[in-house]
């Protein structure tokens, strides 16, 4: 946000915007696509494509990384040729860009040879501005010729996705390490490299490999203003139910992911859920292929559709209006949790991002990391991760700035859309019990983790306990007044916090500096305050259908028939609704009502063709509307 501000005022951007065709970039932005302006920093990757140079572009999912290559590929004499690694996605973006009337043709191996004949021709007659290719048929022989008899009628390369270059993340793909190759046979065509993972290490990666050390790198924000985050603490009965009332609450009828940890926990939520009324399938790696695609395609097409997935599930999930994505298990890390969260709201509208967490994820997480061959610096590194996590988890401040500070941005918090942002945690001087805690650790040696320094601490009768002597220390029992939980809750923030130090397999607690100076007296402790389970649901802040909580009745009804209008116009297509437009498109329909072609196209994601092609299919609608109002 700001720091995307400072960049524009530093003025490194004047001499991008005044780049020769950035004029035309924003016809084609404006009449094309029907967006009024750029956004986040597209122009700034539009400016140096233009220019022909080659630029690698971090942005995050959702954040707009298409039109960063396709309106230089426009503008640009000849054609773009994209490679993706989403063979499935390149129909569907294909068939967003006709909609556009953007003369486009993808080849991958699902083609006839009919219809690969067909683009082919298209091509060697100058007819594409976007050829989608994947990167196993850009490699053959006879696909390098087609490029090389059209060299200097290449307007660039795009490399989507580009991290699959990766050998060390789980999305690498082997075809893609050729792809530097493009570098010598190609050296006047400038390339594009766009991903969605922001590390350092994954960067240098791409550009080594792509042989594209010069380039622009160009990191937008990350943050997403349309998701809303918040944790939720399990409570002991099922996180199940909690869900399925924060569901029926926010998003009854709309479509969302829940994450689990196994495949089989991923059946279990999902059989729930259909057991309460809910189109809910199940998502992992052990299914085969056809079930996950059935899967997939279910999830895509239809409406209202919840999938209970492992981390199997994400990568070529492009549907724009999923509306809540739900860990029941903590993530394995911030970056995970990112990429996963991000897969919700792309299309702009208010969606959700809520975690469920207890302490069990944290030991389980834990072991994990404790049981692996890694090596020690490795397993100190995940340890590092799993602590930031805990951090986001157990924070009293705003959530989205401390997610972003863990991927190495400056948030100025408050953000007004998270759960601590929204309702600031309630909190209370637990000085004293903090002491009573600590000094517990002090006494047992610091060789034990939480669960037994709280036993101590609630003066329990235990046979370890009798065993090591802790039944005759001070601090044995002084705490038989706080619940369990409470303790527990106290130990997890002081660790958050980093007052108390985590050791080893078995998270051994040892005093730290911080610790000394609490037990000294020199330090008021402040905590959040755990609610009661009555309060946590009125504290809980709901919003009926989150997409459209701000519309009125006569809007909302407008908005479904916009909608239905949509879907049928694209089923006799045989594309996807978000094709023809979203729902931000519909929305603003709803709300603006345009009565003339010309305010109908200047409705965000209607160009010049669009409008051109449905306003009378939606004007009987929107007539009947407006007159009514
Ligand atoms: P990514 O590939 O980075 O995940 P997309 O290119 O799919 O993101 O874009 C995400 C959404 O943002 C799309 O719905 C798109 O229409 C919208 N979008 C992109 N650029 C703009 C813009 N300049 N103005 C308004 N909406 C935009
Ligand atoms: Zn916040």
């Amino acid at each position: 946000v700001l720091w995307y501000k400072s960049a524009m005022q530093s003025g490194g951007l004047a001499g991008v915007l005044g780049a020769p065709g950035m004029e035309r970039a924003r016809e084609v932005l404006r009449g094309v696509f029907g967006h009024e302006d750029f956004i986040g920093r597209q122009a700034e990757v539009v400016g140096e494509a233009l220019g022909g140079r080659d630029v690698l572009a971090i942005m995050p999912t959702g954040g707009g990384k298409s039109l960063c290559y396709q309106i230089p590929a426009i503008v640009r004499e000849g054609t773009g040729v994209v490679v993706s690694p989403l063979i499935a996605l390149m129909k569907d973006q294909v068939d967003s860009l006709l909609q556009n009337g953007v003369k486009a043709g993808f080849m991958n191996s699902t083609q006839t040879a009919k219809q690969y004949a067909e683009v082919r021709a298209k091509f060697d007659g100058g007819e594409l501005d976007l050829l989608y290719v994947s990167p196993e048929r850009l490699l053959t022989e006879s696909s390098l010729q087609m490029l090389h008899s059209r060299a200097d009628k290449l307007a660039l390369f795009a490399i989507d996705e580009a991290h699959c270059i990766s050998q060390w993340g789980h999305d690498f793909r082997r075809e893609y390490l050729q792809l530097g190759k493009l570098a010598a046979e190609f050296p006047n065509v400038p390339r594009l490299a766009l991903t969605a993972t922001a590390d350092e290490k994954t960067r240098r990666e791409i550009v080594g490999k792509l042989r594209m050390t010069n380039a622009k790198q160009i990191l937008a924000s990350f943050d997403r203003p349309n998701i809303r985050y918040a944790v939720r603490l399990k409570t002991l009965g099922s996180v199940k139910k909690q869900f399925l009332e924060f569901y029926r609450n926010n998003h009854d009828g709309e479509s969302g992911i829940v994450y689990c940890m196994s495949r089989k926990n991923t059946e279990k939520a999902a059989e729930f859920l259909e057991e309460h009324g809910i189109r809910a399938l199940p998502y992992h790696a052990g299914m085969n292929k056809g079930e996950r695609e059935k899967c997939q395609d279910a999830f895509t097409r239809e409406e209202g559709v919840v999938v209970c997935a492992t981390i199997a599930f994400g990568m070529g999930i492009d549907k724009p209006d999923v509306r809540f994505v739900a860990h029941f298990d903590l993530p394995k890390n911030v970056e995970g949790y990112y990429q996963e969260t991000g897969r919700a709201g792309r299309d702009g509208l208010p969606s959700d991002a809520v975690l469920y967490y207890g302490a069990g994820d944290v030991r389980f997480i834990r072991d994990l990391i404790e049981q692996s061959d890694a090596s020690e610096t490795v397993k100190n590194r995940e340890r590092g991760k799993l602590n930031e996590l805990i951090n986001i988890c157990e924070t009293v401040k705003c959530r989205r700035a401390a997610i972003l500070a863990c991927l190495g941005e400056v948030y100025n918090a408050p953000c007004d859309n998270c759960d601590n942002c929204i309702t600031p945690p309630e909190q209370w001087d637990a000085t004293t019990e903090v002491q009573k805690f600590l000094s517990c650790v002090a006494r047992t040696g610091e060789r034990f983790g939480a669960g037994y320094v709280v036993d101590v601490l609630r003066g329990r009768d235990d046979e370890r306990i009798a065993r090591f002597g802790h039944d005759k220390v001070s601090t044995f029992g002084i705490g038989a007044d706080v619940p369990k939980m409470e303790w527990h809750s106290l130990a997890r923030q002081l660790i958050a916090a980093e007052k108390v130090a985590v050791e080893g397999e078995y998270g051994v607690l040892k005093l730290n500096e911080e610790s000394w100076k609490i037990l000294k007296g020199g330090e008021k402790v402040f905590l959040r305050k755990n609610p009661s389970r009555r309060e946590k649901r009125e504290r809980a802040p709901t919003r009926e259908r989150a997409e459209v909580a701000d519309l009125n009745e006569a809007q909302l009804a407008l908005y479904d028939e916009i909608r239905e209008e949509r879907n049928q116009l694209a089923k006799a297509q045989n594309i996807m609704p978000y094709n023809i437009f979203n729902n931000k498109t519909a929305k603003d329909l709803a709300v603006k009502i345009p009565r003339t072609e010309a305010a109908f196209a200047a409705i965000d994601g209607i160009g010049e063709r669009k409008a051109s092609r449905y306003f009378r299919k939606f004007s009987p609608l929107l007539e009947r509307a407006g007159g009514a109002s």
